[in-house]
């Protein structure tokens, strides 16, 4: 009898503790849940951006392991016992649901039934359908800095175990693009002493050189081969640009900026990549060259007029000025709000959506106590129609109007270089929230 109850206080006790823990925290999980959908679901923001966790729900154990894993706040919860995807447009694509699911339960994907992306078909090992022709980073569907330097250095790890092997006169790898992931690439290529060069046709740094000036940027740590950690996570465009800089002084990287790669061509024992002012040969090729490489135009009457740009670089140049915005995902908000703070600059931020779904939380919430404040104007649901020198006529769920107008600033996002992936065999897929 004795026996009997120590068993129960030493063993069982605890364990029904511990399940009367997990229970109460499971709770806990799935109290807000309902409350964060539905305040998702009534502004419209039910699209996840690209790429999201699928649940298969006869698999899901509800254990809420996924929740917790999640680097966001209230983007999985807990609800009738499985996880759901809460505030799907909250999602950045982090991935960390998927690995840490202990029953496989979560498949990743991109796009949606409303909303298709273009996207390589790359394997697990970032190799395209060319055998010997890589992709990493934003490329390959997955918009974030961190995720742009595991993949550029994952992808050289797969290339140095695997990859082609070509004579001792020629290189081993060609990365092409000087983004977080080029850069990152060109880190490991060194450290695992392959032949390499990177290939940039504009400025080192890719997307973080074109931010607005003094833009926060919001990260987080990685790994950097030879570098050692990659600390960031609140921080601005300047200190990110000064650390790339500082960290290729110091690794010594071989990168050739202004050097546009226009082709590139199979043959016998790997690639011929041309350029403008020159010809090269490499057994593999990484493409490490973004998504942005020509802006999203809108195809409206005016659009041509100089007054008409496509980023946002120095707020105050337009100081003073009455000038539109055109786009709904982070790089328009920022840019809205970035102008609205400029002394005497009336901004009008059009969208064409009801929501803004495709930016980020905070912004989101900067722009809507902007718009309450009378800082900014936002026009959801809006198209331009046609552009003149001083006007822009805008349609409004109200009607149409012609709105004075001195500069304009689309950021519709990047056109994906098919012509380019398509020339070099590379296919690209419309995903639309399956497999
Ligand atoms: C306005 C804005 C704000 C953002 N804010 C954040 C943020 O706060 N946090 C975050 O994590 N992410 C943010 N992002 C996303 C982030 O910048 C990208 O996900 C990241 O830079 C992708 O890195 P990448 O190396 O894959 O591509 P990119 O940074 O786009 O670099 C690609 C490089 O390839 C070069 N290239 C293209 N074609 C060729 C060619 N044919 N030959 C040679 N070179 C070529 C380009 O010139 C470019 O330098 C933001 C993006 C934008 C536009």
């Amino acid at each position: 009898m004795q026996q009997l109850a120590t068993i129960g206080a030493v063993y069982i006790a605890p364990l029904v503790g511990l399940i009367a823990l997990y229970w109460i925290k499971q709770k806990n999980k799935s109290r807000n849940a309902p409350k964060v959908y539905r305040q998702a679901a009534e502004p419209g923001l039910l699209e996840p951006a690209s790429l999201h966790p699928v649940i298969d729900t006869v698999r899901c154990v509800g254990c809420a392991t996924c929740v917790g894993a999640c680097p966001e706040k209230n983007v999985l919860g807990i609800s009738n016992h499985t996880a759901r995807l809460i505030s799907p447009s909250s999602c950045i694509g982090h991935g960390a649901c998927k690995t840490a699911c202990p029953v496989q339960a979560i498949e990743l994907v991109f796009g949606a039934a409303t909303r298709g992306v273009d996207i390589p078909l790359v394997g697990e090992d970032y190799q395209t359908m060319v055998p010997g022709i890589y992709i990493a980073g934003e490329l390959g569907g997955m918009g974030l800095i961190r995720k742009a330097i595991e993949q550029g250095s994952q992808a050289v790890a797969a290339i140095a175990k695997n990859g082609r092997r070509g004579q001792a006169s020629s290189l081993d790898l060609i990365i092409v693009g000087a983004g977080p992931a080029g850069i990152s690439a060109a880190m490991a290529a060194k450290a695992a002493n392959l032949k390499y060069k990177v290939l940039e046709q504009d400025t080192v740094g890719g997307s973080i050189a074109h931010y607005p000036r003094g833009k926060l940027v919001m990260t987080q740590p990685a790994y950097l081969p030879l570098v050692g950690e990659f600390q960031f996570r609140d921080t601005t465009k300047e200190c990110l640009m000064a650390f790339w800089a500082e960290a290729i002084a110091k690794t010594g990287l071989d990168i050739t900026a202004g050097e546009r790669v226009d082709a590139i061509d199979k043959d016998g024992s790997g690639f011929t990549i041309i350029t403008a002012n020159s010809t090269y040969h490499s057994s593999n090729v990484l493409l490490t060259i973004g998504r942005r490489g020509s802006p999203r135009k809108l195809g409206v009457a005016g659009e041509e007029h100089s007054k008409v740009v496509y980023r946002l670089i120095e707020s105050h140049q337009y100081r003073g000025k009455k000038v539109m915005v055109v786009g709904g995902g982070d790089s328009a908000l920022e840019a809205a709000l970035s102008l609205s703070e400029e002394q005497g600059t009336e901004v009008i931020l059009s969208y064409r959506g009801s929501a803004f779904s495709r930016a980020g939380v905070k912004n989101r919430e900067r722009v809507e106590a902007a718009g309450k404040r009378g800082q900014l104007r936002v026009e959801l649901n809006s198209v331009p129609l046609r552009i003149t020198p001083d006007l822009v006529r805008l349609k409004t769920a109200a009607g149409e109007e012609d709105a004075l107008n001195d500069n304009i600033i689309v950021c519709a996002g990047g056109i994906l270089p098919t012509a380019f992936l398509e020339k070099t065999g590379i296919e690209v897929k419309t995903r639309v929230g399956s497999q």
